[in-house]
This record gives structure tokens, C-alpha cells and sequence, in this order.
């Protein structure tokens, strides 16, 4: 479903700025965001790759959020930054490339 080799954050040369896990909805326009894989409503991981922000689901799902800026990263992120080598070990640091598909740990 997730194919990274087509997505505008191609490890190749975009490195992560911020990820930032998202334990609760994101309801930006007042509607809230569920995935269309799996039909979650929570539990995300928010990703800005320069002024693009990349919304990821705990199954692997990941979409481009036309609705958050960067601006809504200020608000949720805390916590000293980690650096990884690539976003494939990112998601498993955090658990997000779809092991953990249908579960709110948040
Ligand atoms: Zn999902």
C-alpha cells in the first residue's frame, strides 16, 4: 500500500526534519482524521519534511496533510529530537511501520 519510493520524502535525499507522535485525534478543520487503511482516529505520527507535514498511521498508512502546517507541530512536539539513519528505522523506533496496525498506545 505504502510505497516509499514514490512519496515526496524519499529517504533518498529528504532528511526527517520532526516526527512527532500524535497520541490524540487531529481534527485540523474541525473534522477528524481517520485513516483510510485501517480506520483509525488516533494514535499518529506527524512528519515534517520541510514545509510538507506527512501524517502516518500505526499500520503503515502514511498521507500527505494538506490541513497542518508546520505551525501544528509546535503545539505537540516535546522532548528532545531524535536523529535516525533512515525513516524506515524511524518508524520501527516508534512503532510505526504497521507491526503494531490496530493498536492505540497513545
Ligand atoms: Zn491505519
Amino acid at each position: 500500500m505504502t510505497d516509499h519510493a514514490n512519496t515526496e520524502h524519499d529517504l533518498a535525499d529528504r532528511p526527517v526534519t520532526r516526527a512527532v507522535p500524535h497520541p490524540e485525534p487531529l481534527n485540523p478543520r474541525g473534522i477528524v482524521i481517520t485513516c483510510a487503511a485501517c480506520s483509525a482516529s488516533r494514535d499518529w505520527l506527524l512528519i515534517q519534511v520541510r514545509t510538507l507535514v506527512f501524517v502516518r498511521c500505526r499500520c503503515a498508512h502514511e498521507w500527505q496533510a494538506h490541513d497542518l502546517g508546520a505551525g501544528d507541530f509546535d503545539g505537540s512536539y516535546s522532548g528532545p529530537e531524535t536523529e535516525w539513519d533512515s525513516f524506515e528505522q524511524m518508524y520501527r523506533g516508534l512503532g510505526f511501520d504497521g507491526l503494531l496496525r490496530g493498536c492505540y498506545l497513545g
